[in-house]
């Protein structure tokens, strides 16, 4: 990143946050040439990876779709609108952590579950009915064992 007052491009992060509605992140970054101060936004789509599918086309990363699925998932269940969106962040952190430039749809809808199950286990069922394309009772006896293994 290019500092605004001497143009240096060595920075270093000072403080990450998303703001507007989870739309994009705030950084507070530091010029190592001048030391001065100042705020970068970027947009979540230019700083996660993108997305590949499974019949391998790539996608930028969009919030609303894993917002909708999650939220299709636990309707009528014991699950808030707040613990959701955080679950979202969650997710987009880890997309962040791996720091890679693309990253599986797999990828995307394990780190979903994995907060889910800790949520409301019905809900991450229902969640992984669609996103492992259940087809049997016995994939849900499946998945329901796999919880307890963990358990
Ligand atoms: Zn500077």
């Amino acid at each position: 990143m290019r500092c605004p007052f001497c143009s240096e491009v060595v920075d270093r992060v000072i403080d990450s946050r998303s703001a507007r509605d989870h739309r994009e992140i705030r950084r507070r970054r530091e010029c190592l040439e001048c030391g001065r101060r100042f705020t970068t936004r970027e947009k979540m789509e230019e700083i996660l990876p993108k997305i590949v599918k499974r019949d391998k086309r790539r996608e930028e990363y969009d919030r609303l779709k894993i917002e909708h699925s999650l939220q299709k998932a636990c309707a009528k269940r014991p699950v808030s609108e707040d613990e959701l969106q955080l679950l979202v962040d969650n997710v987009e952190h880890a997309l962040q952590e791996v720091s890679e430039a693309e990253i599986s749809t797999d990828f995307v809808g394990l780190k979903a579950l994995e907060g889910l199950v800790l949520l409301d286990k019905l809900a991450a069922a229902r969640f992984a009915s669609v996103f492992r394309s259940f087809e049997s009772a016995e994939d849900y006896e499946e998945f329901f064992a796999s919880l307890q293994k963990k358990d």
